[in-house]
């Protein structure tokens, strides 16, 4: 029997066997709600939500309040932009973001703009990538908010975020970046960047569990938090910016994926770099000039390739390769439309419609690739 080799690793990944140990007590007699007092079960739910947020917070190189759980980066980005446009809409309304963005970010800055936000859509370099000098000339007045992706999902394109974040911090403006894809596959640590004020992730793409994320949300140096509307209102969880019962057991995961990303961040890298360059090594061997890669060639999110297949359609291969090996087209989110970011990077319709992402894990081998070989 073949066994499908999974190449979709940023759609989502599987479970860590030891992700799925720490959770299971906290699906079964854990059950405790951390929010209540006094009794046992409360506090043991509670110190565990506790060392996640440690675990958490080691990985991102943050303080421990810095880090609020949401249920993943959908949530986390509509929270910050629909909150700071909420709470700053008297100071001005211009929002700035790029044509590459996931749609839980274009599509919250598109609703602003029907309720009367201004927003400037930065377009991007050949292979995504927006320029500081972009966002500098951007910046008005008005600006309340710059939300611009750190890594993104189809291509693995970094933006230059140290540098937009000073310009942002330069001009007093909040500075937003979803790093889902970033999270345990590029060395960063948030102390270092001060002018970037919130992050995004989904503990789901790094080998934890789906439904749980966190925003990173800064605090100043009295240890507040930057005003802003919450997007659920409620019993008051998270500081008051975050309403509703704890996902414990998902909780619980998250920090175990995090503890295991910070121990082997180098480790997975160096496994993604290489195995990166082999895919590309085995995929010219055998296709040779009928492929063309989208993807830049360093500064990137290792692990992630972009790969053209001339005159072939996509849906099809994709499909035709089912049976032995998982890819997509693109983004999973919306893989029913052309990918709005290849358009972006100025692809044509047919170069979209031939274009297959392979997003590799670092728990796979060179010799799991060697089915390339066979293809
Ligand atoms: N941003 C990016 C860059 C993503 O890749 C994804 C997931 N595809 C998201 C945001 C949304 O994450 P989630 O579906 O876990 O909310």
């Amino acid at each position: 029997m073949i066994t499908l080799l999974y190449l979709d690793n940023s759609a989502t990944t599987q479970i860590h066997p030891e992700v799925k140990e720490a959770m299971l007590p906290f699906l079964l007699e854990q059950f405790g709600n951390p929010s209540s007092k006094y009794y046992e079960p409360a506090t043991y739910a509670k110190n565990a939500v506790n060392e996640a947020r440690q675990n958490i917070a080691k990985l991102l190189g943050c303080k421990t309040d810095e880090v609020l759980f949401t249920s993943g980066s959908t949530e986390s980005n509509n929270f910050v932009i629909k909150g700071i446009a909420d709470r700053r809409k008297n100071d001005g309304k211009h929002i700035i973001t790029t044509a590459t963005e996931h749609p839980s970010v274009l599509e919250v800055c598109k609703y602003l703009e029907t309720i009367g936000f201004e927003l400037n859509i930065l377009p991007v370099d050949k292979y995504g990538r927006v320029s500081p000098a972009q966002v500098a000339a951007a910046i008005r007045p008005e600006t309340i908010l710059v939300t611009i992706q750190w890594g993104n999902n189809e291509l693995g394109t970094l933006n230059p975020i140290e540098e937009i974040a000073d310009i942002c911090l330069q001009h007093k403006v909040f500075f937003h970046s979803d790093a889902t894809q970033i999270v345990g596959k590029v060395a960063f640590s948030l102390e270092d960047i001060p002018g970037l004020q919130s992050i995004s992730i989904s503990a789901h793409k790094y080998f934890g569990p789906k439904g749980v994320g966190i925003t990173f949300l800064r605090q100043d140096q009295y240890n507040l938090y930057p005003s802003i509307t919450p997007l659920l209102h409620g019993g008051g969880q998270e500081h008051g910016l975050r309403s509703g019962t704890l996902a414990v057991h998902n909780i619980v995961g998250m920090g175990v994926a995090s503890k295991i990303a910070h121990a082997k961040l180098a480790q997975n890298i160096q496994q993604l770099q290489e195995l990166e360059a082999y895919l590309i090594e085995l995929l010219v061997a055998k296709f040779g000039q009928n492929i063309k890669f989208n993807q830049p060639k360093e500064n990137k999110i290792p692990g992630i390739v972009s790969v053209q297949f001339i005159s072939l359609n996509n849906e099809i291969l994709v499909k035709k390769l089912a049976p032995i090996m998982a890819v997509s087209t693109g983004s999973a989110c919306s893989s029913a439309k052309p990918s709005h970011v290849l358009t972006a990077i100025g692809l044509d319709l047919n170069e979209v419609r031939q274009t297959i992402r392979f997003s590799l894990s670092p728990y796979i081998s060179k010799d799991d690739l060697n089915i390339f070989k066979q293809l």
